[in-house]
């Protein structure tokens, strides 16, 4: 069986999923996950601020508009009159879910559900096209197998229970359609796996049926080097390892969600990238086989925070490190960067929800000054760290001020601490040397 992935832009338009549909034809048994049309989880995180806001003329304004959009694309995509009704039906039913949701108490579990909507629409959408098209399609619901547990992991034993079940339930299916991102949590209410957890979805479902493949459909040519929104004449990687792809899906580069490659190390199952626009292009591999040396790709991960932690007393303070360590492990919040120094630890977190009870337990026993807007830039490649030319590095950035590096904390891996202000010229300005000017570090 395969697992195949199709993002936003691959279902928003009838073009795009007539070649989806089109990619999906023949061949083995496949499991497809979906994500929202392109715009449509964005509209729903707006919906849902401005029920939080009691907004709710704006919400409603909002929903009908989405709704215009989607009685559009059905009326393109559907010739089918039966079908059409079908799909005519449940959208009018998921739109009068997200009306009514309009006047109730703003809640994360109303959160979860107005965002879960797009997931729903498009599968269903998409799955009666299929049908028109001659595909023995079944839709299988992710609320009835996806679940993560009290630690946001995926409860791997309770989704490969269930989905089996599922799937035995339609075994004449030739394509499984399910929901990307969606999932229920340890209670089993609505949750999800983060914005970008469609391509987790697949990694997990790829995981626990053990997949031959899991394949990302997406609107670009594979993992490039730089990321394409702020650097020119970036270009696609053909193989990258499971170690290089995680480093970089974490610190930032948004092809991949942070977590996609978690699932399916452990069991050498590959996944390939692959642009639904255009089929024939290679794409990138990622496998357990390293191949090449030097850097691989440069990305960066706004929305961090550093933290200088100074004590006069950190010298020969054996247990300084730990007693720091231990108000964030208590905070569950983890810290991405550290740099030491006699007197004083910097670190870096991306997630700021509890800063203030942090700061203010550090501060019991040290001065600590906070630095916001910063970004992390993250090159990547194997053995890095041990290449003669990488010193060479910070001359081409002697004109940014990096606030901390990180060297050597694996050998694949070198952090900066920028500004966000210094991030494109930073990014701009190692993709020309290591990419464009020197040949050596590649
Ligand atoms: P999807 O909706 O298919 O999940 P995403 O928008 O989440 O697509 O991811 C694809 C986008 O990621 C690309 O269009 C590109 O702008 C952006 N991106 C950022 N960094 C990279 C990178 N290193 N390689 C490829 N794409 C990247
Ligand atoms: N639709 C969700 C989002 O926009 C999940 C995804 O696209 O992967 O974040
Ligand atoms: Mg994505």
């Amino acid at each position: 069986m395969l697992v195949l992935k199709f993002g936003g832009t691959s279902v928003g338009s009838i073009e795009n999923m007539t070649n989806v549909k089109n990619i999906i034809k023949g061949g083995e048994r496949k499991v497809v996950v979906l994500s929202a049309m392109s715009g449509t989880t964005n509209a729903l995180v707006d919906i849902s601020e401005c029920i939080k806001n009691i907004e709710v003329d704006d919400a409603l304004i909002r929903i009908d508009t989405l709704y215009q959009v989607y009685l559009t694309t059905i009326d393109e995509l559907l010739g089918d009159m039966t079908l059409r009704t079908e799909v005519e039906e449940y959208v009018e039913t998921v739109f009068n879910v997200l009306k009514g949701t309009v006047n109730k108490l703003h809640t994360t579990l109303l959160h979860n559900t107005i965002v879960a909507q797009g997931e729903l629409l498009s599968t269903f959408i998409f799955s009666r096209f299929l049908i028109q098209e001659g595909f023995k399609a079944a839709l299988l619901p992710a609320l009835d197998f996806m679940r993560v547990d009290r630690n946001n992991e995926p409860d791997n034993f309770y989704i490969k229970q269930n989905l089996n079940r599922l799937i035995d339930t339609v075994p004449e299916a030739d394509v499984y359609i399910t929901q990307g991102f969606i999932s229920l949590d340890a209670d089993g209410e609505i949750a999800n796996l983060d914005r970008g957890g469609s391509d987790y979805t697949a990694t997990i479902i790829g995981a626990v049926i053990k997949a031959k493949e899991v394949q990302i459909w997406t609107d670009i040519d594979g993992f490039h080097n730089n990321d394409p929104r702020y650097v020119e004449n970036t270009t696609a990687i053909s193989n990258l390892s499971f170690d290089e792809a995680a480093e970089l899906a974490y610190f930032g580069a948004k092809i991949l969600h942070p977590q996609t490659v978690m699932p399916v190390r452990a069991f050498d199952i590959p996944v390939r990238l692959k642009n639904t626009m255009s089929p024939e292009s290679y794409g990138t591999l990622i496998t357990n086989e390293i191949h090449g040396e030097g850097i691989k790709a440069i990305a960066a991960k706004d929305n961090i925070t550093a933290i200088k932690i100074k004590s006069a007393r950190m010298l020969l303070a054996h247990g300084f490190l730990k007693k720091v360590f231990e108000i964030f492990e208590k905070y569950e919040t983890s810290i991405d960067m550290v740099t030491t120094s006699e007197i004083a630890v910097s670190l870096t977190i991306d997630n700021n929800t509890h800063l203030e009870s942090i700061v203010s337990e550090l501060e019991k026993f040290a001065r600590v000054e906070i630095d916001d807007f910063m970004s992390i830039v993250c090159l990547v490649g194997n053995t890095i760290i041990y290449h003669p030319d990488t010193p060479h590095l910070f001359q081409v950035l002697q004109d940014v001020n990096v606030r901390m590096i990180a060297y050597g904390g694996s050998n694949n891996n070198i952090s900066l601490l920028v500004n966000t202000s210094d991030k494109l010229e930073t990014l701009q300005k190692l993709h020309r040397y290591v990419f464009e000017t020197s040949s050596v570090l590649i």
